[in-house]
């Protein structure tokens, strides 16, 4: 029972997919009965799209929309258009995000784009375009980073992406690579994916307990690659990790696969130098071997072995692109990293390391979030920005200690994993 895709030239085991396809209706965003569901897709990955829109339906789903992305075509777009065109997000588009998630829809996003497809792309319009459309979507962002939104965000396989982690095979080998490890990291290739989920859940709650129960203080990172570094948390934060409850305390996965266990740094209580581990696909280009140096959480300095003007582009999106939203602890010895492979897509990579994110702070990470206005929880140390962009730092030597409620240091981390 074979699923063959012409243009790509792959045959795929068509139990599998809709296996995959089920765990994203099911475990990923959770579809209840009478649920909209929003499928953002590359068009190369129309097929899997339409499986997802199937079993959406199955499970109960009134209506299953689907956006395709294009990224030759965007890329042709940003060559040939003034910055004004490209800042100028039309409004229309904005709304066909904006309006279902104020109806509470549940959302899909297929990340699976050639990591430098749009390579050569002057940086200033790849810039310009991201903050016209993260701004213009901004409703869209709100009820999804507090939780009033059901999301996940998964991958399957393109060509483009596949040869970059795979480039010295043909292109039906990088393919099949490609799909092997992405069923394995997400447990699909598991006799019961629903299962294996639970019980990989369950695991990850146990490292969140731990870390709210301590209510740290600050968290100190430092490894042998010079990174040395220290996050103060805000008072009220918590630590997230595994499925998440929507406000209405509906469970759902927002990352498949997922092995982080996050928070946010206080916005002001950054202090010390990072070291990137891995390189970070950024708008369609790499930025690689790079380092941060923060003074009261904000980023006064830089340096980028590739990527540099990319970088510069991104940290100068707004005043809050120079500060952290989130701090995320992956053990080194996870079954993403220990694959050994570089994916170029964050959704892989972040998961595989422990990592930053410049950006936008994750509201659900504040106890009693919906309380307070924008500018208390900006007191309270939550960064905003247009953007939110994770970068990997984890190395197989990092230590992580923290100063719980009582003042008492705690080692967390010991070469690269946890002590627990
Ligand atoms: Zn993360
Ligand atoms: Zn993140």
């Amino acid at each position: 029972n074979y699923f063959t895709n012409i243009e790509e030239g792959y045959t795929m085991d068509e139990n599998l997919l809709k296996k995959y396809a089920s765990l994203a209706v099911n475990t990923g965003v959770n579809i209840q009965k009478d649920n909209i569901l929003v499928i953002t897709s590359p068009i190369e990955t129309a097929e899997f799209a339409r499986l997802i829109a199937e079993e959406a339906y199955k499970a109960g789903a009134k209506d299953v929309v689907v956006h395709y992305g294009d990224q030759q075509l965007t890329k042709i777009k940003l060559e040939n258009s003034s910055l004004e065109t490209i800042t100028d997000y039309p409004s229309w588009m904005a709304e066909a995000y904006n309006s279902y998630a104020r109806q509470g829809a549940c959302f899909i996003s297929i990340a699976a784009n050639d990591p430098d497809g749009l390579k050569g792309v002057p940086v200033e319009k790849i810039g310009a375009s991201q903050k016209a459309r993260t701004s213009a979507l901004k409703e869209y962002y709100d009820n999804s980073m507090s939780n009033k939104c059901r999301w996940c965000v998964l991958s399957v396989p393109t060509l483009s992406w596949a040869k970059k982690v795979f480039p010295n095979v043909s292109d039906e080998e990088a393919m099949e690579n490609l799909w092997d490890v992405i069923f394995k990291t997400v447990r699909v290739d598991t006799e019961n994916p629903v299962t294996a989920w639970e019980k990989h859940n369950a695991y990850l709650d146990e490292k969140v307990k731990f870390m709210n129960d301590n209510n740290f203080k600050s968290v100190h990172l430092k490894s042998n690659n010079g990174t040395d570094l220290n996050i103060e948390l805000p008072e009220g934060h918590l630590w997230a990790g595994g499925s998440d409850d929507d406000v209405n305390g509906v469970f759902f996965n927002a990352n498949m696969p997922t092995e982080e266990v996050f928070t946010l740094p206080k916005k002001t209580g950054v202090n010390g130098i990072v070291y990137s581990s891995k390189p970070l696909s950024y708008g369609g280009n790499l930025i690689d071997n790079f380092s941060i140096t923060f003074k009261d959480g904000k980023a006064v300095d830089f340096t980028a072995e590739t990527g540099y003007d990319v970088l510069k582009q991104m940290l100068d999106s707004d005043e809050g692109a120079k500060y952290l939203g989130e701090v995320a602890f992956v053990p080194y010895d996870s079954p993403i990293s220990n694959s050994k492979l570089i994916f170029f897509n964050t959704l892989f990579d972040e998961n595989a390391a422990c990592h930053l994110a410049f950006g936008r702070a994750y509201e659900s990470c504040v106890k009693d979030a919906d309380k307070y206005s924008e500018k208390e929880l900006e007191e309270i140390g939550v960064n905003n920005s247009v953007i939110h962009v994770d970068f990997m730092i984890g190395t197989s030597d990092l230590e992580i200690t923290g100063i719980n409620k009582n003042g008492e240091t705690i080692q967390i981390f010991s070469n690269g994993n946890w002590t627990f």
